[in-house]
């Protein structure tokens, strides 16, 4: 019933699952028949603590109670307080909040080129992104997406972006001597890309040559950042500080919300005008997000890395697994059986996966509990052993 009239109705823009989701609780989601489902998912890395979970609920409904937007036009509480929470945990100096990644990834593109404007002069406006990554569906973030199948028929897409080979400083190099640069902008972990981690070598090399030439870091930390790493945002692992960082998908635990975090360089880049957003630093996704932040601590980061070790420790070497890539708890499975039929027999037995390019996704709820964990994992790897 749902299925027709979503078919009918619904932009054809998904090939969805034969699944609806009605209800749930933490890492269980169930369907219209009451089925039971472990979700390894999580909305694509955005239920941060899982479904309906009572602390964001209640923080949530209390905001709720009070107003629910109140624009730009006038300060509000939840985005003046979520900005200083972003800006004390990670050094970052002022906030731009917006309502989704590729929003995010618009301001960081924006003010990388007006600080290119304002350093050397308009001409330098290049932005070098990285082949295999993803960045967003609007024309600019799709021209800031280094992959060809998805810039086919939407062109012409916005100018001044060029690709690098990951993890080749060399190529870095070229295209900054043929192109006037403003930017570097990568993934820590290229999750549409098929969760690959980029080596922790290029990152320190990149972040040094950028500082020598003075080109701006841009992390794209939409699906990794916000504790999925094991760490608060991803280039925590590495010895890198970006100039730039932006955020969406877990960062409102199911609200829609983006954040772009400006460093020293770029804090004041902005002034009143040249940017803004109509439902950005919302009341609602801010006192979610709030909530979100507060339990992402030192005790959480330290369970992410050991469940995140528990499942490379599980299914490196397992039956049908070709290999295990990722960081904390974002994995990406390579199996000899294609990845579909994975999933769509993982989803018989009650596990929910997803895919990223030819490998099997997993995005747990930062704080599944380990049975569950444990329960899932078994089923994969069963799975997997056919
Ligand atoms: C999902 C994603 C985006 C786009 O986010 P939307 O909220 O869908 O606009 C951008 N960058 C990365 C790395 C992503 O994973």
């Amino acid at each position: 019933m749902i299925k027709e009239i979503d078919g009918k109705y619904v932009a054809n823009t998904y090939a969805r699952f034969p699944l609806t989701i009605v209800n749930g609780k933490g890492s269980l989601v169930y369907d219209e028949n009451g089925k039971e489902y472990i979700d390894l998912g999580t909305g694509i890395a955005v239920n941060t603590f899982g479904v309906s979970d009572d602390e964001w609920k209640n923080a949530v409904i209390e905001q709720l109670g009070r107003v629910q937007h109140t624009s730009n036009l006038y300060y509000s509480e939840p985005c003046a307080l979520l900005a200083k929470e972003l800006c004390e945990r990670t050094g970052m100096c002022k906030v731009f909040f917006s309502n989704s990644g590729a929003e995010a990834n618009e301001c960081a593109i924006k003010a990388a080129r007006k600080y290119g404007a304002d350093k050397k002069g308009r001409e330098y406006s290049t932005i070098i992104t990285l082949k295999n990554s993803f960045h967003g569906r609007t024309i600019t973030t799709l021209a800031a997406t280094g992959q060809d199948t998805f810039h086919n028929d939407f062109t012409p897409l916005t100018e001044g972006f060029v690709y690098a080979e990951p993890n080749n400083m060399d190529d870095i190099k070229k295209l900054c001597a043929e192109n006037k640069c403003c930017a570097v902008m990568f993934e820590v972990v290229q999750g549409e890309g098929g969760v690959n981690p980029l080596d922790a070598e290029y990152l320190s090399e990149l972040a040094e040559f950028a500082k020598e030439n003075d080109i701006l870091l841009i992390a794209d930390e939409v699906q990794i950042g916000n504790g999925r790493s094991g760490m608060l945002y991803g280039y925590m692992n590495f010895e890198i500080k970006p100039d730039i960082v932006s955020t969406a998908k877990g960062l409102g635990g199911g609200l829609p919300i983006g954040a772009t975090l400006l460093g020293e360089k770029v804090k004041d880049t902005y002034t009143p005008g040249l940017h803004g957003s109509t439902f950005g630093g919302n009341p609602i996704s801010c006192a979610g997000a709030l909530n979100i932040l507060s339990r992402i601590d030192d005790n959480l980061l330290l369970e992410v890395r050991e469940k995140s070790k528990y499942i490379f420790d599980e299914l490196c070497g397992a039956d049908g697994v070709v290999s295990v890539s990722g960081l904390g708890l974002m994995i990406g499975v390579e199996t000899v059986r294609p990845a579909g039929d994975v999933i769509a027999e993982c989803m018989e037995k009650g596990l929910l996966v997803i895919k990223a390019k030819q490998k099997v996704r997993m995005l747990p709820a930062l704080n599944i509990p380990m049975d569950e964990l444990k329960k899932a994992i078994n089923i994969f790897k069963e799975v997997c052993k056919k």
